[in-house]
C-alpha cells in the first residue's frame, strides 16, 4: 500500500479512509511520524514528540474503529499547544520556569479528544506563556515557516500553525488571548478560529490573561475546524466561565452560498502600513463574497484605534496576576543558589523567566500599582466596554464582518525582536475580537511572493455557525486551502 499523503490529509479525509479500512490508524500515525522526522529538524514546531504514546492511543483507536464506535475525530493525529495540560506528558509553556513540569492532570480539551479516541503527536512550539507573535519568544527555541525557513510562523501558537502547514498533524489546538490562533494560521496557510469566549473551556489551559484567552482549532480547511470546535466546545463545571448551551453540530452549518448574509467592511481595519499585497488579496476575496450573493457594505467602528492600547494594558495586567504562582515552591523551576526565601523568590523568576514575561509582567504591575491603577486599568475596562458595545451594535446591522488577519506576510525571523511595539503591532486587527469576546476566524485568501495571506471574519457572541458558514462558502469558492508549502 502506498504510505498515506498526511501532508494534505484533512480528519474528515482521515475519518474516511480509516471507516473504509484504507488505512488503519496505527499506519497513518506512522505516517506522520515518519513525516516529523523528516521535516521537523528544519521547522521545529514542536517541543515534544510523544511517539510511544500516539501509537498506543492508536492501537486503541484502531480496536475502536473495528468493533464500530468510531468518532470522528478517532484514530485522527493531532497535536496540542504546549500550554494546554496533558497528564503525564510534560506540559512547559516554552518556558525554562515549567521545562520539567509534568501535570497530574488533562485539560478539559485534552480529556475531550481523548475521549473521542484522538491520537496526540505531541506538543507544540509557543512564544514562552503565549506571549508574542513570532515564536521567536520561546524558551528552547523558535519555529520555523514551512512556507520560507527564513521566516517566523507568526505566534504564539507558531508551533501548532507551523506543524499543520508542514503535515506534522492533521490538525491541533491554540489558544488566542489576542490573535495567537489566527495570526500564525494566517502566516502559515491554514485556518484558525477563536471562538466566543466561554465556548472552549479554559480548565488545564495554562492562564496568561483570563478574560481574553480561548482555545480554538487550527485546521487545514473550515470542515475540520467545524469538527474539532464540535469536539472540544460545551460547558465544564470545572471552568465558571465556560458558557451552559447545547454544542450544535457545526458542520452542519457548512453550506456553499450567502445568499442575504449581511457582510460589514469596516473601515479602520484597512490601516495605513496594511501590506499593498495583503489588502489586494482581502479585497479580492471581497468580491468573490459578493458572486456567492453576500450584501456587502463598507462601515466604520471608531474605537478600534484604542483596541491595541487596551489590550496592552489589560493583558499584561491579568498576566501580572497569573504569574505570580511561579514562585519556586509549589512547582516549576527553583533556584538552588540561594541564601534567603527572598533570595530564592527573585533568582528563581529571574532565572525562570525570558525577558518578554518579565516585561509583561513589569507593564502589568505598574498598570495595576495604587497610583495608576485608576488611571490605566480601570480607565482600559472603559474603553474595553465601548469597544465591546460598539462591534455588539455593528451586529445588529451585520451577520459577520470582514477584514485581514494580519497587517503583514510573514516576516523574517529578527526583524522585529528589537523592537516590542513593532512586534505588538502585528495583532492590531485581531485583538478588538477578545477584547469583545466574539468569534474570529482566518482562512487562506492568497499568497504573496510565495507567503500565504489570511482573511478573517468576526461575528456576534455566539455566532461561531454563521462564521463557519461564510468561511466555508468562500474557501469553497477558492483554491487557497489546497496549496501546501514545499518543503
Ligand atoms: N501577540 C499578542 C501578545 O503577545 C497575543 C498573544 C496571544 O494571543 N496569546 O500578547
Amino acid at each position: 500500500m502506498q504510505p498515506p499523503d498526511v501532508v494534505h490529509m484533512t480528519a474528515h479525509e482521515a475519518r474516511g479512509l480509516l471507516d473504509r479500512g484504507e488505512v488503519s490508524s496505527v499506519e497513518l500515525t506512522q505516517a506522520v511520524l515518519d513525516r516529523i522526522h523528516e521535516v521537523e529538524d528544519k521547522v521545529k514546531a514542536f517541543v515534544t514528540v510523544t511517539d510511544e504514546l500516539a501509537l498506543e492511543q492508536a492501537r486503541r483507536a484502531d480496536e475502536r474503529i473495528a468493533s464500530g464506535d468510531a468518532q470522528p475525530l478517532t484514530g485522527v493525529p493531532m497535536q496540542l499547544k504546549d500550554n494546554m495540560c496533558t497528564r503525564g506528558v510534560a506540559t512547559t509553556c516554552s518556558s525554562r520556569m515549567l521545562q520539567n513540569f509534568v501535570p497530574t492532570y488533562s485539560a478539559t480539551v485534552t480529556r475531550r479528544l481523548y475521549e473521542q479516541g484522538a491520537v496526540l503527536m505531541g506538543k507544540g512550539n509557543l512564544d514562552e506563556f503565549a506571549m508574542g507573535s513570532s515564536t521567536e519568544n520561546s524558551g528552547f527555541f523558535p519555529t520555523r515557516n514551512p512556507w520560507d525557513l527564513e521566516r517566523v510562523p507568526g505566534g504564539s501558537s507558531g508551533g501548532p500553525a507551523a506543524a499543520v502547514a508542514a503535515g506534522e498533524c492533521v490538525y491541533s489546538l491554540g489558544s488566542d488571548t489576542g490573535g495567537s490562533v489566527r495570526q500564525p494560521a494566517a502566516l502559515c496557510g491554514v485556518v484558525g478560529m477563536k471562538p466566543t469566549y466561554g465556548v472552549v473551556s479554559r480548565y488545564g489551559l495554562v492562564a496568561f490573561a483570563s478574560s481574553l484567552d480561548q482555545i480554538g482549532p487550527i485546521t487545514k480547511d473550515v470542515t475540520d475546524c467545524a469538527i474539532v470546535l464540535s469536539a472540544v466546545a460545551g460547558h465544564d463545571p470545572a471552568d465558571s466561565t465556560s458558557i451552559r448551551f447545547d454544542v450544535p453540530d457545526y458542520a452542519a452549518a457548512l453550506k456553499k452560498d450567502l445568499s442575504g448574509l449581511r457582510i460589514g467592511v469596516p473601515e479602520e481595519y484597512f490601516i495605513e502600513g496594511l501590506e499593498k499585497g495583503v489588502e489586494g488579496a482581502v479585497r479580492q476575496a471581497i468580491d468573490v463574497l459578493k458572486d456567492l450573493g453576500a450584501e456587502i457594505q463598507e462601515t466604520s467602528l471608531p474605537h478600534t484605534g484604542y483596541a491595541l492600547a487596551v489590550y496592552y494594558i489589560l493583558a499584561p495586567s491579568e498576566a501580572s496576576a497569573n504569574l505570580a504562582r511561579y514562585d519556586g515552591v509549589k512547582y516549576g523551576y527553583a533556584a538552588q543558589d540561594a541564601g534567603s526565601m527572598w533570595d530564592a523568590l527573585e533568582k528563581t523568576r529571574q532565572q525562570g523567566f525570558g525577558p518578554e514575561v518579565k516585561r509583561r509582567i513589569m507593564l502589568g504591575t505598574y498598570a495595576l500599582s495604587a497610583g495608576y491603577h485608576d488611571a490605566y486599568y480601570i480607565k482600559a475596562q472603559k474603553v474595553r466596554t465601548l469597544i465591546r458595545q460598539e462591534l455588539q451594535e455593528a451586529f445588529t446591522r451585520f451577520d459577520a464582518l470582514v477584514m485581514p488577519t494580519s497587517p503583514s506576510v510573514a516576516f523574517r525571523l529578527g526583524d522585529k525582536m528589537d523592537d516590542p511595539v513593532q512586534m505588538y503591532l502585528n495583532d492590531i486587527l485581531t485583538m478588538p475580537a477578545n477584547i469583545a469576546g466574539i468569534p474570529g476566524i482566518s482562512v487562506p485568501c492568497g499568497v504573496v511572493d510565495g507567503l500565504p495571506v489570511g482573511l478573517q471574519f468576526m461575528a456576534n457572541a455566539m455566532g461561531e455557525e454563521t462564521l463557519l458558514r461564510v468561511a466555508y462558502a468562500y474557501e469553497q469558492a477558492t483554491q487557497w486551502h489546497t496549496l501546501r508549502p514545499n518543503l
